[in-house]
């Protein structure tokens, strides 16, 4: 837990009107409390499990935003208290949401993730994947709310190939704005940068920065 690290990137990403989310996946609740009480409330996790346990021991008031993969058989449980979803890459796992949403009487604000990085390996839309969701689903009719898109960049050190995919992405949130969402304010957040790109990320019009390593250590996955 580097706090100096935390206010420094905190200030920085304020400053370009950018919001972040502390990504505290595998570390601890005391990590999480010391960042609580420097004043942080949102908080990413990618597991459904860790992120339920961690829910129940911290405060209310902690906005809690799933950014991995998620599965549909787990969604509902973080139905009932999950702030954001950032991964939503299917019209399958946006009808589920849909189900779970109605279930727990709460409307669930979600990011659509775009694949944006060359790595086949990671998840997400393709563009016309993207709009063919779109019309389906909007207006929204149910407890779903799309806020915006997610991507992740390609994790290479070519700064350039990353500021490209971050700028590709930002022109196509700012065209579906225009096209999907004129009269809708809510279609706000464009979802980019971790410890590594972040700088990167924030000059290409980044609302929502995901954070982990940079601010909580890096993490030792074999010993949790
Ligand atoms: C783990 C993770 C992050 C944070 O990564 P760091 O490199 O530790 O900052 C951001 N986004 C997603 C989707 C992640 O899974």
């Amino acid at each position: 837990m580097d706090i100096q690290a935390y206010n420094r990137v905190v200030k920085e990403i304020q400053s370009a009107g950018a919001q972040l989310v502390a990504v505290s996946k595998t570390k601890p609740v005391e990590d999480i409390k010391v960042l609580y009480e420097a004043g942080q409330r949102v908080f990413g996790e990618n597991k459904v499990q860790e992120m339920v346990e961690k829910y129940e021991q911290l405060p209310a008031d902690i906005q809690w935003h799933m950014i991995g993969h998620l599965q549909r058989n787990k969604v509902k449980y973080i139905a009932p208290f999950v702030s954001l979803i950032h991964g939503v890459d299917s019209e399958r796992l946006y009808r589920e949401i849909e189900k779970q949403a109605a279930k727990v009487e709460r409307t669930i604000e979600v990011l659509l993730q775009m694949h944006i990085a060359e790595e086949e390996t990671k998840f997400g839309l393709s563009v016309q994947e993207l709009k063919q969701l779109l019309e389906q689903n909007l207006p929204a009719k149910g407890m779903v709310r799309i806020v915006g898109l997610m991507g992740m960049a390609t994790n290479t050190d070519n700064e350039k190939q990353v500021a490209k995919e971050f700028e590709g992405l930002h022109q196509l949130f700012l065209e579906i704005k225009e096209q999907y969402f004129k009269n809708a304010p809510g279609f706000r957040h464009l979802s980019m940068g971790m410890s590594g790109d972040y700088q990167i990320a924030i000059q290409h019009g980044s609302t929502l920065v995901r954070i982990g390593s940079l601010i909580f250590g890096e993490r030792n996955y074999s010993h949790g």
